[in-house]
């Protein structure tokens, strides 16, 4: 097993420029922790067999990849046009026309896929179409036409998404296909599920029965892209029902201004660590490297902020999915990531708030070995973990000290991919009550093995006694290297 050293997580979509085995493989050679496979496009058998792509990919390269599984959500979208496209020019009249069929668009008038938004525009609203590129101011609404006016122009093509300034359009976070993709996503074993749109927690608790119910251990990720979730009130709600957020700022951007995104996005990296949830920061980070080998300047500076503010993951949406240099953006991350983490990291003190005492023992116990790493010279963590909670209480701390995630359970291995500064480790020994000291001498091989430890260096295991139970952790042990063996 390969061994990596980067502590922040690369997610990257896969699509048409990517999901080939030999892209694939590539792309996981370059350091892809997660892939993303993107159900707004695609079959339940297509999204099955990039999976199987992935794992073939992940076990050829000798290396753990976690499956995202992520929904399309009430993305509402414009209908087809019968020619493709129209131009469209300031201060021309334009008509979304819920009635239309889907097809029939034109010059004049165009049709829509989400026909209650009838019911929530009034004159007045701004709506932004194409991610805001085109935008149309109402007129009135007379039965189930849109009458607008064109502010901003140009190019309106089939399928473009639609979005209103401001938020507040009644859509519920899942749709019929969705609630069917969550299946599929289920029966695929995919270790998350990202849910768009979501208003608030009670949206994700929905979801979760949806997931429950099929049996699976999928974790949840909300994606943040509405402007209703984004009071603190709601953000609060939807950290703590969910197993990680999306700073999802395509959609978030449109909905609440290109210029409120960045601090929503440090007020959430803020916030996650108290709430036990990891962050991904998403959408346009290497956008130029959709036609250019290498990133912008500005680009690799919004990845290195991200990286220096504690998001668990960056990740490629457009640039591996559709773009021409899929694997120089994963490598450009990659380059990035590694140099910005030569800074040192202060480790979070939001963990140590008192407001925010810990909820187990084990939450305590990870808090207590991440305090000692810092004080003390550690090298590593070794966390022996069944759910992999342990090693999330553990990367919240922000540290810089190595955290290693030893587990037998398969659908851990995935869901501790996406944490910051941990790396997963199949466990292949299984563990009986009386083996503590066997797995402190294996603890010990394994680092040495890997060039992760050198002799007399301290490291810390923490496992949950007796050994081999399902039971949380619970107690922590100070190593020397090479000592008791
Ligand atoms: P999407 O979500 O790529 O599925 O739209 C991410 C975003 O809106 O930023
Ligand atoms: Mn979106």
């Amino acid at each position: 097993m390969k061994i990596k050293t980067r502590r922040t997580k690369i997610v990257a979509t896969i699509g048409p420029a990517s999901e080939s085995p030999e892209v694939l493989d590539r792309l996981v050679a370059a350091g892809v922790n997660v892939v993303r496979l993107n159900f707004s496009h695609g079959t339940p058998q297509e999204h099955r067999q990039r999976a199987e792509n992935v794992r073939a990919a992940a076990k050829k390269n000798g290396v753990i990849v976690g499956i995202l599984a992520d929904m399309q959500g009430p993305k509402i979208r414009i209908g087809k046009y019968k020619t493709g496209k129209t131009m469209l020019t300031p201060g021309q009249k334009y008509i979304i026309d819920a009635d239309l069929d889907l097809n029939e668009g034109d010059d004049e008038r165009v049709g829509l896929t989400y026909k209650e938004l009838v019911g929530d525009v009034e004159p007045g609203a701004r709506l932004l179409l194409n991610d805001g590129l085109i935008v149309m101011d109402v007129d009135e609404v007379k039965g189930q036409e849109i009458h607008c006016t064109v502010i901003i122009g140009g190019v309106l093509s089939n399928n473009k998404g639609i979005n209103r300034a401001g938020g507040g359009l009644s859509a519920a976070a899942l749709t019929d296909k969705d609630k069917e993709d969550i299946k599929t996503a289920c029966a695929i074993g995919v270790d998350y599920i990202a849910i768009s749109f979501p208003r608030n927690g009670a949206d994700m608790d929905y979801a979760r029965s949806l997931v429950e119910a099929e049996g699976s251990r999928a974790g949840l990720i909300a994606k943040v892209e509405r402007a209703e979730a984004v009071t603190d009130e709601n953000l609060k709600s939807i950290m703590e029902s969910s197993d990680a957020v999306m700073v999802a700022r395509g959609d978030l951007g449109v909905e609440i201004g290109d210029a409120s995104v960045p601090p929503v996005q440090k007020k959430m990296l803020r916030m996650a660590p108290k709430f036990n949830c990891p962050v991904i920061v998403a959408t346009q980070m290497m956008e130029s490297m959709c036609e250019n080998p290498i990133p912008t300047r500005a680009e690799v500076n919004d990845v290195a902020n991200a990286v220096l503010d504690g998001a668990d993951a960056v990740m490629l949406s457009g640039e591996s999915a559709a773009g021409k240099y899929p694997v120089e953006a994963v490598q450009a991350m990659h380059r990035t990531c590694m140099e910005t983490e030569k800074q040192h990291v202060l480790p979070s003190s939001a963990t140590r708030d008192p407001r925010f005492p810990p909820h187990s023992v084990d939450e305590c116990i990870a808090r207590q070995a991440m305090e000692t790493a810092h004080m003390m010279d550690i090298k590593a963590i070794m966390a022996f973990t069944q759910t992999g909670n342990t090693v999330l209480y553990m990367s919240r701390h922000l540290g810089d000290v190595p955290i290693y995630a030893l587990t037998s359970e398969e659908h851990t291995l995935g869901r501790v991919s996406l944490f910051r500064n941990v790396t997963p480790l199949i466990m292949e020994r299984p563990y009986g009550p009386t083996d503590a000291p066997l797995a402190t001498r294996d603890v010990q091989k394994m680092l040495q093995d890997n060039k992760l430890a050198d002799p007399h260096d301290l490291i810390i295991m923490t496992f949950g006694t007796p050994m081999g139970q399902s039971g949380g952790t619970n107690a922590m042990k100070i190593i020397k290297v090479g000592e008791n063996m």
